[in-house]
């Protein structure tokens, strides 16, 4: 039985995961939240993990009592958080908490000798480069929940051996697919977080409204597949079911396909190599009956360029992005900010912050200080 550490169980990745556990033979020990205590209880209670964590430090503290008559330990804040990933006797930890928040305990996880099923993609556009060498080192596995990059994986599994020679990721486009530059200026916090395909926790819906999600998952692939950028084209695809694909020398391309659900490429990060019945509905290609595909519009979704550059510069840009990103994002989410300023304050701060070409993981931390500092100033 896989022993398995849910790191943000409360969030949207994170309750999918506890859904698709009947399906696959695991134990949870450890689980995660913020400040969602109520729900954390309940799946507590459910699955009985040997600790748990709330990084705020009051909702621990509340936690702890609700908690009291379970023996399950309750811990707090970034130390609780790596524990549980790093000291649970997980075999695997899923790594589905938002931001690079995630970082530390997925490189505290990956020294520990621990399989990573790889929701949090902030940690690789931050430190890829850092994360990937130390999984290379441990000869740990980084298996990708992202469907995009679950597709990739599936795929490139047709390769023995032979290198890919180029990866398609595909996009929906968000909820402003066409929309102007011009016509995006005037957009509404509901509707960038009114997604067409996908139901996916707030921040992340807005990187998919911005296309900033695309971006990082471009670096993201660009470190899990050891890609360089210039080989990794974007597509929208607005069904959002060919999930994406990989071209090989010859010319043939491989896509994977289904219907857009995460406990699918959840399920496979956690079952991987085996593939087991899972609850998702099927794809009838007959009904799905006309997929579409076009070129993004890189004047109209900015931040695809400023990821794109930062791709290519790599050192400390993902973490400076990022960094910004996530801060500008919450501004936004905070009405205190416009849309189109989402990508502004990111362009400004890997303009304002000296570019560093190879960084150490402090570096990266103060990278990340620096860009948020300068987007929330
Ligand atoms: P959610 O916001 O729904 O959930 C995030 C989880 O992390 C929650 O458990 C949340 O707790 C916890 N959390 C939030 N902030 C902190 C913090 N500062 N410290 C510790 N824990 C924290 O996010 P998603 O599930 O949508 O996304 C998670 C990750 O997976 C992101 O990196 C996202 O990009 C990636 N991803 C998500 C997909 C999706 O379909 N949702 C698809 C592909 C990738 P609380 O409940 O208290 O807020
Ligand atoms: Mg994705």
């Amino acid at each position: 039985m896989k022993k398995i550490a849910i790191l943000g169980s409360t969030g949207s990745i994170g309750t999918q995961t506890v859904d698709i556990l009947p399906s696959i033979d695991a134990e949870v020990v450890a689980l995660t939240t913020n400040r969602r205590i109520d729900l954390l209880e309940e799946q507590a209670r459910a699955l009985y993990p040997k600790m748990v964590c709330a990084f705020d430090e009051a909702a621990a503290r509340d936690l702890k009592v609700k908690l009291a008559d379970t023996g399950i330990r309750v811990l707090s804040g970034m130390d609780g958080l790596t524990a549980c990933a790093a000291e649970s006797g997980a075999d695997i930890v899923v790594t589905a908490v938002v931001g690079m928040v995630g970082l530390l305990p997925t490189l505290a996880a990956i020294d520990a000798g621990k399989d990573i099923a790889l929701a949090n993609k902030e940690t690789l556009v931050c430190a890829g480069e850092l994360v990937m060498r130390a999984a290379r080192e441990k000869g740990v596995k980084i298996l990708p929940v992202d469907s995009e990059h679950s597709a990739i994986f599936q795929c490139a599994q047709a390769a023995h051996g032979n290198p890919l020679a180029k990866i398609i990721l595909t996009a929906s486009g968000g909820p402003f697919f066409g929309k102007t530059a011009a016509e995006m200026r005037s957009v509404t916090r509901e509707q960038a977080l009114a997604h067409p395909n996908w139901s996916m926790g707030a921040k992340i819906t807005i990187d998919s409204a911005t296309m900033m999600n695309k971006g990082l998952e471009l670096i993201e692939a660009m470190w899990l597949y050891d890609m360089p950028p210039e080989d990794i084209e974007i597509v929208i695809h607005r069904e959002s079911i060919v999930h994406s694909a990989v071209e090989f020398a010859d010319g043939a391309m491989l896509a994977q396909l289904g219907l857009p659900d995460m406990r699918l490429p959840i399920q496979y990060a956690l079952t991987y190599p085996a593939r087991v019945p899972c609850k998702v509905p099927r794809l009838s290609l007959a009904e799905a009956a006309k997929l579409t595909f076009y070129a993004p519009d890189y004047e109209a979704f900015p931040a695809l360029n400023l990821a794109r550059q930062a791709a290519a510069q790599k050192g400390d840009r993902g973490a400076v992005l990022n960094g910004a990103n996530e801060a500008a994002v919450g501004l936004f989410l905070e009405g205190r900010i416009g849309f189109a300023e989402i990508a502004e304050r990111v362009a400004y701060a890997l303009d304002a912050i000296a570019y560093r070409s190879s960084v150490t993981l402090d570096e990266v931390l103060e990278a990340d200080r620096a860009a948020r500092e300068i987007v929330l100033a």
